[in-house]
Formats: structure tokens, sequence, C-alpha cells
């Protein structure tokens, strides 16, 4: 069995990588090959944890395996992250135990990802503000694969919390782009892409603040009651997502769905427009929306690359197991 460290993931696999991993999957999941299997998160009734698993399979790549870990509110006292997961593949042919792999980076990895393909696949290419609404953990991880899809110019950000925006402005002086705190109204005005990813409970941006022709990536909605942006905007807009079953129980779309606004059948998976089975954008005054709940394949397909460039790279350390 392979093992490759949580240390070893970030020497290992760069954004660009994860991002053409979690294109393969989405297509994949799109042709029908791939599919995820029913989430399982449990209140284990202890140190206040979530628990559970994501998991799935992918016919094509034969990635097969699980996402174990959840959420400890009382790990930063500690010194250790309060998410905290593990990856395990599995031999498709045998079932036997492949690799274990850290998943605390991947995880901020393959949600960038995620949001990146969309702008590929769904922004407009004149792009040249990005938006962003949130500046938690994910936030900084999430602007970066952005930025590396289009020749944006400008950085507008808000946050509930403004003091944590200043690792946002890091990210733009890293990357030589002028980086401006704003209100949501200056915002939805000026921003062409706009990333949501928060742990909000009530909707932040609003429709009337989005401009036509606007992407956004709305990745902090996971859960269900969780919102970030008004269930009205989904309606104006055209509705991508990962995964439609997560879509319309833990995503964005539960809202939309609930209030009758939008119904299943007009939300699009992202991997139907990779394929080309679906246009994607079809003008430039149209607002793609694409509501990512972050599915087990993603974690499988990064992983997977992980392991195989660990292997690739002579750095694989194997245990007998
Ligand atoms: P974090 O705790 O580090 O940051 C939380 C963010 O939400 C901060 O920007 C904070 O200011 C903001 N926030 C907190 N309370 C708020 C409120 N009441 N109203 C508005 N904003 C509020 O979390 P993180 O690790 O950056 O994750 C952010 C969100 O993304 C979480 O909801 C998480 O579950 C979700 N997430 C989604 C995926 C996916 O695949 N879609 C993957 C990982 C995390």
């Amino acid at each position: 069995m392979i093992v490759v460290s949580e240390q070893a993931v970030a020497e290992l696999i760069t954004p660009a990588e994860c991002l053409t991993a979690v294109e393969k999957v989405f297509a994949s999941m799109a042709r029908g090959s791939a599919y995820n299997f029913p989430v399982i998160r449990e209140a284990i009734g202890h140190a206040d944890a979530l628990y559970g698993f994501k998991s799935g399979f992918d016919r094509e790549s034969l990635a097969l395996g699980l996402k174990s870990g959840g959420f400890w509110p009382g790990n930063l006292e500690k010194g250790l992250t309060n998410h905290q997961s593990t990856v395990f593949l599995f031999d498709a042919d045998t079932g036997r135990c492949k690799a274990m792999i850290g998943g605390n980076l991947l995880t901020a990895l393959r949600t960038a990802a995620a949001s990146a393909v969309s702008i590929r696949y769904l922004a407009r290419r004149d792009c040249r503000v990005l938006g962003m609404i949130g500046a938690g953990h994910q936030a900084a991880f999430q602007l970066r694969a952005a930025l590396d899809q289009r020749c944006f110019e400008r950085i507008v950000a808000w946050n509930f919390h403004p003091e944590m925006l200043g690792r946002l402005a890091e990210v733009g002086r890293e990357r030589g782009i002028p980086f401006e705190e704003v209100s949501l109204d200056r915002l939805g005005a000026e921003a062409d892409v706009i990333i949501s990813i928060t742990s909000s409970f009530s909707p932040l941006l609003k429709a009337s603040q989005v401009r036509p022709g606007t992407h956004l990536a709305c990745m902090g909605t996971d859960t269900k009651g969780k919102q970030e942006v008004e269930a009205e905007l989904l309606a104006a807009a055209t509705v991508f997502t990962d995964e439609v079953a997560q879509a319309i129980s833990i995503g964005e779309s539960q809202h939309a769905i609930s209030r009758g606004l939008i119904q299943e059948k007009d939300i699009v998976e992202i991997g139907a427009v990779i394929t080309k089975a679906h246009p994607g954008r079809t003008s430039e005054h149209e607002i793609t929306l694409f509501d990512g709940t972050g599915v087990g394949l993603q974690d499988l397909a990064v992983a997977s690359a992980a392991v195989d460039l660990a292997i690739a790279k002579g750095v694989a350390v194997e245990i007998d197991f």
C-alpha cells in the first residue's frame, strides 16, 4: 500500500494538475462512467465532531475509494485544523487497499479546481474583474486557481469579517494584481466573475446586485440550510453544478427548488459542458451560476493523481499491508 502524507501532498501536486483531474472526472460523470455513492455525515456525540464519508467509483480511471473525515471544532486549540480528512483508494480489480493519502490540502485544491473549471468553461473570455465573497481557509485557494483562468486585472472582495481579507490582499500582491475591499453593491456592479466561499446561512448577494454576463461560482453552500445568494439569482441564471442530486439537497439550488423558482431539470451538470453535450454559456448577457457542492469523486481524482505523481517521481512510500 502506498502512503502519501499530508506534508508530501504539498510537494507533489500543483493546482493545474488538480484542475485536470477534476475536469476529467466531471466529464466521466457526464458520460455516466463515474458516480458518487450516498454521502454519510454524522454528529458522533463526541468532541462536537461531525464525521462522515464521501465515496464513489470512476470506471474510466478505475479510481475507487472514499474520503473519510469531518469537522472537529476544538482542533484549533490543539494546533490542528478543524477540518480533517484522509483519502483511501482501493484496487478496483481486487478490492485491496491501494493507497492512503492526506486529504486536507487536497480538499482545498479540489474545491478550488471545481470553481476554476466552471470559470474555464462558463465565464466570458473578456473577464477582467474577479469578485471574492469570503476570506476563510478555502478563499485564497479559490482566488489563486481562478486567477489562472482569465486575464484578470483587478480583484474586488467583500467578507462578513473584513479583518480576514488580508489573506486575499496577499494573493493579489503575490500575483501583482490590484486588490480592493468593496461593498457588495460595488462587487456585483464591477465583477465579471464572482466566487462565494463562506459558511453563511442567509443570502449575502442579491439578484439585483449582479450584472448580466456575470459568471458566479457559489462554493460555500454544501449543507442543508446554508445559503450565499438570493434564490432569485438562480432563477435569473443558467444553473450548472457538479452533481444535481447534491445541488438540490445541500447546494445553493436547494432554496430555489423549494420555492419553486427553478426545477431540477433546469440544472446542468458541468461535465456535460466539458464533453460538449451542453453548449454552456450561449450569450454575452447570460448569467451563469455554478453551484459547487463538492463530490467524493473529486477527492478520489486528485488523490489518484497525487499517488501517480508520487510513483512517477520516485517518492512513493510503500508499506506492507
Ligand atoms: P472558514 O471557517 O475558514 O471561513 C468561513 C468564511 O465564512 C469566512 O469568510 C467567514 O468570514 C465567513 N462567515 C462566517 N460566518 C458568516 C456569516 N454568518 N455570514 C457570512 N459569512 C460568514 O471556512 P472555509 O474552510 O473557508 O469554508 C468556507 C465554506 O466552504 C464552508 O461553508 C465550507 O463548508 C464550504 N466548503 C465547500 C466545499 C465544496 O466542495 N463546495 C469544500 C470545502 C468547504
